[in-house]
């Protein structure tokens, strides 16, 4: 048996993007036409000078802009993770976390790490506020899902030959098990220069595809971590689901779900 996601979809794909300038607006709008989802990773601390007309989303079109994405934390004021003190990180996190869930209505427990800095004090702390997952800034090139999401290296940066990755994902070889690419950069690399070919390119190249799913980093975070936590019998045959979340396995006779708090026989394999 493999694991796949859900609903038996094979592969998935995610957006990464930091910072919450202004340009985040086409770039939201872009995905969500496309029937995409991404993360925005946000410095609340930014967020307020918006209100001045700045080159910040503004707090009160935060709702709007991101409808249908994810919302998460980059520090309130975008200080390095590893020069302040744990005292400091601790509120840079903690203050951007509750920011954010008051302006949303929603729990927000995604990250990425200020300048893709971290270390185990940093990964300890961020850890102690929530925080279920970060992504760094360290390209795989791969599709491989994180061995740890505290330490979440992405796929590529967008400039890194999407369009090609793109294609290899397309055709993701067989021993790929639950294939992920994950995309992250700054909306205003393309909103400064003006140029979209790249990302327009790529989000037309890859959408509308049956075989993936569309989510959010932390709908991936859960459904792996979901994934991991799921409980065999000694002979292999029957999977039980201790998680809140239904978890989908192809037993290569069918999709079987084992929904949350469910046993279910999978089969001889
Ligand atoms: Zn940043």
């Amino acid at each position: 048996m493999k694991f796949v996601y859900p609903r038996g979809l094979r592969k998935a794909l995610t957006f990464s993007y930091d910072d919450g300038q202004i340009f985040d607006r086409r770039l939201a709008e872009l995905l969500r036409s496309h029937g995409m989802k991404g993360t925005f990773h946000l410095n609340t601390g930014c967020l307020e000078q918006g209100e001045r007309g700045s080159c910040y989303i503004a707090e009160g079109e935060l709702k709007r802009v991101y409808e249908g994405h994810e919302i998460a934390c980059h520090g309130v004021q975008h200080r390095n993770p590893t020069t302040i003190t744990k005292h400091q990180l601790l509120l840079e996190l903690q203050e951007d976390r509750k920011t954010l869930e008051k302006l949303t209505g929603e729990m927000v427990q995604g990250m990425s790490y200020a300048f893709g800095n971290y270390s185990p004090e940093v990964i300890d702390v961020a850890k102690t506020v929530g925080i279920k997952y970060s992504r760094t800034v360290n390209s795989t090139h791969n599709f491989f899902p994180p061995a740890d999401f505290m330490q979440w290296h992405p796929t590529c940066h967008h400039d890194e030959g999407l369009l090609e990755l793109g294609d290899c994902f397309l055709d993701a070889a067989e021993y790929y098990e639950l294939p992920l690419m994950y995309v992250w950069g700054h909306s205003f690399e393309f909103g400064r220069s003006g140029d979209w070919t790249a990302i327009e390119a790529f989000v037309e190249k890859m959408a509308g595809k049956e075989d993936i799913w569309y989510a959010s980093n932390m709908e991936i975070c859960n459904y792996i971590s979901a994934v991991r936590q799921q409980e065999f019998s000694a002979d292999g045959m029957i999977m039980y689901n201790p998680t809140a979340v239904s978890v989908w396995v192809n037993t290569g006779e069918g999709l079987t779900e084992a929904k949350p708090g469910e046993a279910k026989y999978i089969g001889e394999h």
